[in-house]
């Protein structure tokens, strides 16, 4: 894939980008090998202030790189300016918390002893040099998410960001290095997929982490296992939006449209899958295919603009191609199920409601990366719950009940890495993110993210005989 800067909204190539060579490639490893000897040594406070630094420059630019978000893959301008705040948001997180997170641990007295020592604790090491493989779909979040708490931990990061995003890439190198970090501890490697094997199998590459689809993570994995490196994954997911009886159904179909469309429906944890009780359903259809049909769909720079166009063409024909298999055997579409009219130029496509989804259909079990959900009838708890669990995939779970029995089955029962209550599932710096089956392995975010990319070590002495 060529590295580009391509609109969306037009089609139209803005800027092409040369793909680092070996050579390239070579200076960069060594910097952020060199840069690590150095960093690890630095202490929390220096680290937050660099990290709050960064926060403050993002906030400075936040209209700036909203504009090149939107330019670049074509979520609605809002929506931009609100993923750079968020960012900034987690940066400062992690400059406050990182300190508490990774602080050493000590057992009790009793186990001490138990052990043989006259003291022991846990200390949480760097790693050293993490390559982060990331996605366009949140150009900014994915990588601040995997980078403040790396950072905040004395590691240093080398981004491959996806191709279709360099302007925010460089933004990202850029904006590090005016925060103040030395020269190494973050960078941008502006090369194709091609690459990431090379670098990965480098041994001044301690880890890898990557966002994006299943067949990259297996790819990634399988390098890293190869090589006996720790990995974290973050990949696809189809999550599941269930509707009890006892839910206030305004609200659920009022959230399920911005649940289902946000980021131009190109989210990972958004839900996909609309799963409701017989006693609700034709409430809840109605009202969720009413607010569906009534997004503005447009260009992403207006501000009156609810869905943006997709980011790739390709993006955009897996889309057609999934909802057109599934009308083809037997569903129906309540609304959308095409491009819409008068926006030719970009990659366009209306917000769509399938009913009649049945498992003989591709949709089922496969991701709908765009503005297109699904919606099942349920006769109860136990087969919305085995609906729910019938993909392959786990990232989160929305659930809308009342009732606290209910609540705790559901908490009980979903395999998925999330079960989001009477609200959308939305990642936080406070709160463990990642899914299970072919959503992928480990955590970021909260100390379970941050400790991913460390070196727990027990640290033992001796009783004094
Ligand atoms: P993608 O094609 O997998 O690309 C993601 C990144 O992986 C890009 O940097 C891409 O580089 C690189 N890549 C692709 N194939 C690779 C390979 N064989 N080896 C090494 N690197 C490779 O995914 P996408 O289409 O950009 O993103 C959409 C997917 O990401 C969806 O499935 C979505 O659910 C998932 N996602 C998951 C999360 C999460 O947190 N779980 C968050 C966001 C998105 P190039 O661009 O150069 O190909």
């Amino acid at each position: 894939m060529a590295i580009a800067t391509v609109n969306p909204a037009t089609g139209e190539t803005l800027q092409t980008f040369e793909a680092l060579g070996p050579e390239g490639i070579e200076v960069r490893l060594a910097a952020a090998h060199d840069a690590f000897g150095r960093y690890r040594l630095t202490g929390f406070a220096e680290r937050a202030r660099l990290l709050g630094r960064a926060a403050e420059l993002l906030d400075e630019d936040q209209d700036e790189v909203a504009r090149t978000m939107t330019t670049e893959m074509g979520k609605p301008l809002a929506a931009a300016r609100a993923e750079a705040a968020k960012c900034a948001k987690a940066m400062r997180w992690y400059a406050r918390n990182a300190e508490g997170l990774l602080a050493d641990e000590v057992p009790s007295e009793a186990d001490v002893r138990d052990s043989g020592a006259g003291t022991a604790r846990v200390v949480h090491r760097p790693l050293g040099v993490v390559l982060a493989v990331m996605p366009w779909n949140f150009p900014l979040w994915q990588v601040v998410r995997f980078a403040a708490p790396a950072l905040m931990a004395g590691n240093v990061g080398l981004l491959k960001h996806a191709s279709n995003v360099p302007r925010t890439a460089l933004y990202l190198e850029e904006l590090f290095r005016r925060a103040g970090y030395p020269r190494g501890c973050f960078q941008t490697l502006l090369v194709g997929s091609d690459a990431v094997e090379g670098v990965l199998r480098d041994p001044r590459v301690a880890a890898a982490t990557l966002t994006g689809s299943e067949p990259a993570g297996r790819s990634v994995a399988a390098v890293a296992g190869g090589e006996v490196k720790k990995t974290v994954l973050e990949l696809g997911g189809s999550d599941p939006y269930v509707v009890m009886p006892s839910a206030d159904i305004e609200r659920a179909a009022r959230i399920a449209v911005t649940a289902r469309t946000q980021n131009n429906g190109q989210s990972c944890i958004a839900a996909k899958r609309f799963i409701v009780h017989r006693d609700v359903y034709d409430d809840f259809a109605a009202r969720f295919t009413e607010g569906m049909r009534a997004l503005t769909v447009g260009d992403p720079m207006s501000e009156a603009t609810d869905v943006g166009p997709l980011a790739s063409e390709r993006g955009r024909a897996d889309l057609e191609e999934l909802v057109e298999d599934a009308v083809g055997r037997g569903a129906r579409a309540l609304c959308g199920g095409r491009r819409p009219a008068g926006l030719d130029r970009g990659w366009f496509y209306e917000p769509t409601v399938l009913a009649q989804v049945t498992d003989a259909m591709r949709i089922h079990r496969e991701e709908a990366f765009g503005p297109v959900a699904t919606l099942y009838r349920v006769d109860g708890l136990d087969e919305a719950v085995a609906l729910a669990n019938d993909t392959p995939f786990g990232l989160s779970s929305n659930v809308w009940t009342r009732s606290a029995e209910e609540q705790r089955r559901f908490v009980r029962d979903m395999e998925a890495g999330g079960v989001y209550f009477n609200g959308m599932t939305a990642s936080h710096p406070a709160l463990p993110f990642g899914g299970v089956k072919r959503s992928g392995y480990g955590r970021e975010l909260s100390g379970y993210g941050i400790r991913e990319f460390c070196n727990t070590t027990a640290v033992w002495f001796g009783a004094e005989t």
